[in-house]
């Protein structure tokens, strides 16, 4: 497996890597972000937050545009709006430094073994929920016709949900079949993706927090398609 190593500080990133080579990993080191950017195609991408040219969550944008290839954050940063941003840049996962080597191994191997799960084994028909549209096939969601733009992680929350609306999912049934695995770090994660699905689709009424228990999707009404983009709206109103 094939492992992409963002790191500045020669400290760290000299004994990781042969640690990584001992488990069988085959790492390539990069010391800045912009070489990060330029890097081949991996299979989960190790993550610095402090580069010396543009930082982590710069690098995750730009790599997210092209690529849905795992990325773990290795952040020396562990307050809460870090760990929000990156998990909303599409970060899969992080660890805090000083992090243990085995704690690293183990979500490497939880992040690449996910791989969306839920969507590869039911990569079916078109899922409707009122005026909302998941395509499976091509990953693509509307909202009365508008495109809704979600990270890969937000499409298989939605998606998981979609396929039985009004119907209860427990938060551990999400986190096992959308990340694949027990989550590791804080529940907060699902709220996370959560909040930002509701912000993005306009109306947190479409998914409803079953206290104690999980999270369902609704439709959320006829209201929710006027918000659910800025500028698609309906033009020809008058008022
Ligand atoms: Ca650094």
């Amino acid at each position: 497996m094939d492992v992409l190593l963002v790191e500045d500080d020669e400290a760290i990133a000299r004994p990781l890597s042969r640690g990584l080579e001992r488990e069988g990993f085959k790492v390539t080191w990069v010391a800045t972000g912009l070489a990060a950017v330029d890097a081949a195609d991996v299979d989960v991408v190790l993550l610095d937050l402090g580069l010396p040219d543009i930082d982590g969550y710069e690098v995750c944008r730009r790599i997210r545009a092209r690529s849905d290839v795992p990325i773990v954050f290795l952040t020396a940063r562990s307050d809460e709006v870090d760990r929000v941003v990156g998990l909303e840049l599409g970060a899969d996962d992080y660890v805090v430094k000083p992090f243990g080597f085995r704690e690293l191994v183990a979500r490497i191997r939880a992040v690449t073994r996910r791989r969306s799960p839920a969507t590869a084994a039911d990569a079916g028909g078109p899922l409707h929920v009122g005026a909302l549209e998941l395509d499976r096939r091509t990953r693509r969601v509307t909202l009365g016709g508008a495109m809704v733009d979600l990270t890969p992680k937000e499409f298989d929350v939605v998606s998981l949900l979609a396929q039985d609306p009004g119907a209860v999912f427990a938060r551990q049934q999400i986190m096992e079949r959308v990340w694949g695995h027990p989550w590791y770090g804080p529940t907060k994660t699902l709220d996370v993706h959560v909040a930002s699905i509701r912000k993005k689709l306009g109306d947190p009424g479409w998914i409803e927090t079953v206290r104690g228990v999980g999270f369902r999707i609704q439709s959320a009404g006829s209201a929710a398609v006027d918000v659910a983009d800025g500028d698609a709206g309906d033009a020809g109103a008058s008022s």
